[in-house]
């Protein structure tokens, strides 16, 4: 009978690294964002973080799902997946499970990950999917001109919610501490340290890093402007066990209860990842060719 896995926890990811400066980052495709949308500053905030952690372009792959967010992989310079709506979770995992080498990044929208892909989030949370999802929340479907998203205030007037909205909104936040996910922060886009931070530290945490980043739409949501959502986040929750999954909890909640969102790192464990227990379950069948998993994946290979 097989031994119970236990696969070792490893604090050190493993990641290619180069030297290079934040813009040589920058793929040249020009941005095609609306002038002011906060998206300008996830771009940057990632493109410094991926600079800071030293990512090899060769072994980083951007993948992401439809909507203005998803075009972010257009413009960073790495291999790139622009896959279809909501499903960016699946196939990154398809990637990270193929290729444990590679640095995997999600850039996706609200609307994208909690709504059409919301089926796949939980999961790749529970998983320990190593990899990093950093989820632009701008509270509404951009690409399509404005219509209410699982994020949207309640009161949001939008073209599907004329009289305003019928559904309480989702926290993404609160979400992914409760399925697991293994790093949690969230930030105001427009906080390019701290968003950049986080996005460092989510990239070289070993397991499923959520990072949720509140950018505004000025073309489609007058109500949660820039000005609304750095005033949400100008508090950040730094005096907590991180490594305490209650006291996240609770500093979630008692910053809602305060009117704001919870800021900075929430919560962070380490904790086996998929990929590591699937290498043990490798080794531990002893490499019959019936068993290799590698082998089975090689097969679906062009
Ligand atoms: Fe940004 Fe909104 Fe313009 Fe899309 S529609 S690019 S989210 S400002
Ligand atoms: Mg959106």
């Amino acid at each position: 009978m097989n031994a119970p896995l236990h696969a070792p926890l490893n604090a050190q990811k493993h990641l290619h690294r180069v030297e290079l400066n934040a813009k040589d980052y920058r793929d040249t495709v020009t941005s095609f964002w609306c002038p002011g949308c906060g998206h300008h500053g996830v771009l940057t905030a990632l493109l410094r973080a991926l600079s800071e952690v030293g990512v090899d372009p060769n072994f980083l792959v951007n993948v992401s799902g439809i909507g203005c967010s998803s075009r972010l992989p257009y413009f960073v310079k790495s291999y790139k997946m622009h896959t279809l709506h909501g499903r960016a979770g699946p196939v990154a995992t398809g990637v990270q499970l193929a290729r444990p080498d590679l640095a995997v990044v999600v850039t996706g929208g609200d609307g994208d990950g909690f709504s059409i892909g919301g089926g796949h989030m939980s999961h790749l949370a529970r998983k320990n999917i190593n990899m990093t999802y950093v989820l632009m929340d701008n509270h509404i479907y951009g690409l399509t001109k404005g219509q209410v998203s699982p994020t949207s205030r309640q009161e949001m007037v939008t073209s599907t919610t004329p009289y305003g909205g019928m559904e309480a909104p989702l926290d993404p936040v609160l979400y992914m501490l409760t399925y697991g996910a293994s790093y949690v922060g969230q930030a105001f886009a427009g906080n390019v340290k701290l968003a950049s931070q986080l996005i460092k530290e989510g990239m070289e945490h070993k397991g499923f890093a959520f990072i949720n980043l509140l950018s505004h739409c000025p073309s489609f949501n007058d109500l949660d402007d820039a000005k609304y959502f750095k005033a949400l986040c100008a508090t950040e929750d730094n005096q907590h066990d991180t490594g305490d999954l209650d006291a996240a909890m609770h500093v979630v909640n008692k910053a809602r209860r305060e009117g704001r969102e919870p800021t900075g790192l929430l919560y962070k464990a380490l904790r086996p990842t998929l990929d590591q227990r699937m290498a043990e379950l490798v080794e531990q069948v002893g490499g019959h060719k019936d068993y290799d998993l590698h082998q089975i994946i090689d097969l679906a290979r062009p």
